[in-house]
């Protein structure tokens, strides 16, 4: 039996939904389950606005759109994230600045952003890389004196928390991905949230076509059409109805990988700060030089076992189109290097979790 990293659980009303959109021929971007899902949505992060649209990246897009944000602009990102992030900054003209991750939780360092801040600097992207929230307060904090805005890319970690606060209700703007390897899925989509009124409104208008809101094919500003389908947000409100069952079955998976893989020498587990609360997205480990067997080999000998890993995304400053040939960025070159992502999905089992150990028990030299 093979073991993939990841996969969606469409375990509740998901079929009954899509066949009620079928049956009542709403099947593209207008429909009840379009506000349904939004509203259910702001409900569960307990923010005024939700609004749907066709994935991760476009609502990271949208974000940056409504902020105003563009050419001469410069956004502060982690460099160890994934290529969305600094993607969506890249189509509004602006610049994404990196920096570097902290060691233990892989997440942008809130102590080295305050040195990159410049004149044209306009907001901040934290990431809460596979679940881990980001340490916020120093980071808003940094953006309230400086005077810019926070817009988290909480792509992996709905369900996450920092200290009492969801991940994705802190910052002015905050997105999430829906795609099918997240925590919850509608295939392709995306989620944008605010409190902000006037942002809210900004973002309809964009991701409408620029449509003016009360005067039809009358185009106020050029817009895109980013709008999700009423039948994935059918399939999102049915995600939404499980989200507690599936946030406590990544904590029970995260919990059988720790008993299973403690004391393996050479792999380094997950840290989890005292202001965390996890969203388990991933199950992430660092192989470690002590461990005997490069991070590519036991990537290798899992697969041959039937078992799906993935290395740790390549950081932003080593691929050609984000590299300035400047900063080494030393720790997300080391962590990005290490890292592995293990299986970590629904209906994995304790014994799917033991299998995997064993492997890395007996690759490890
Ligand atoms: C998944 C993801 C996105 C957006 O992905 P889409 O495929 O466009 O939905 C953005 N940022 C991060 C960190 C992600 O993991």
């Amino acid at each position: 039996m093979k073991i993939p990293v990841s996969q969606p659980a469409l375990v509740g009303n998901e079929k009954k939904y899509v066949i009620d959109c079928l049956d009542s021929n709403w099947i593209s971007s207008k429909g009840k389950y379009i506000h349904l899902f939004e509203q259910k949505f702001a409900e569960y992060l307990g923010v005024k606005h939700a609004l749907s649209c066709c994935n991760g990246t476009t609502a990271l897009h949208l974000s940056l759109l409504a902020l105003g944000i563009g050419a001469g602009d410069e956004v502060i990102v982690p460099t160890f994230t994934y290529v969305a992030t600094a993607n969506a900054v890249a189509y509004t003209g602006a610049t994404p600045v990196l920096v570097d991750c902290e060691p233990d939780t892989w997440n942008i360092d809130p102590l080295k952003i305050e040195a990159l801040v410049t004149a044209r600097t306009k907001a901040i992207i934290p990431v809460p890389l596979y679940g881990h929230p980001c340490d916020m307060n120093p980071i808003l904090d940094v953006a309230q004196r400086y005077g810019l805005y926070v817009v988290e890319d909480a792509a992996e970690a709905l369900g996450a928390r920092y200290k009492e606060s969801l991940c994705g209700s802190m910052a002015k703007i905050s997105t999430f991905s829906l795609y099918g390897n997240k925590t919850i899925t509608t295939g392709e989509g995306g989620m944008l949230v605010t409190n902000d009124d006037e942002l809210a409104a900004k973002v309809r208008l964009f991701k409408g076509q620029g449509m003016a809101p009360n005067r039809q094919y009358w185009f106020s500003q050029i817009g895109y059409n980013y709008r999700m389908t009423n039948i994935q947000a059918a399939i999102g409100l049915a995600q939404l109805e499980n989200i507690e069952l599936f946030l406590a079955k990544r904590r029970e998976i995260a919990g059988w990988y720790k008993q299973h893989l403690s004391g393996i020498p050479g792999i380094t587990l997950p840290v989890i700060k005292k202001y965390a609360s996890h969203s388990w997205w991933m199950y992430s480990i660092l192989i470690e030089n002590e461990y005997g067997e490069s991070r590519d080999t036991v990537i290798y000998r899992l697969s041959e076992d039937g078992i799906e890993s993935r290395p740790f995304f390549y950081p932003m400053h080593v691929m050609p189109v984000y590299s300035k040939g400047g900063a080494p960025f030393k720790i997300a070159t080391a962590v990005a290097s290490k890292g592995i992502n293990l299986p970590t999905y629904y209906d994995l089992c304790e014994q799917d979790i033991v299998r995997v150990a064993s492997v890395l028990r007996d690759i490890c030299k």
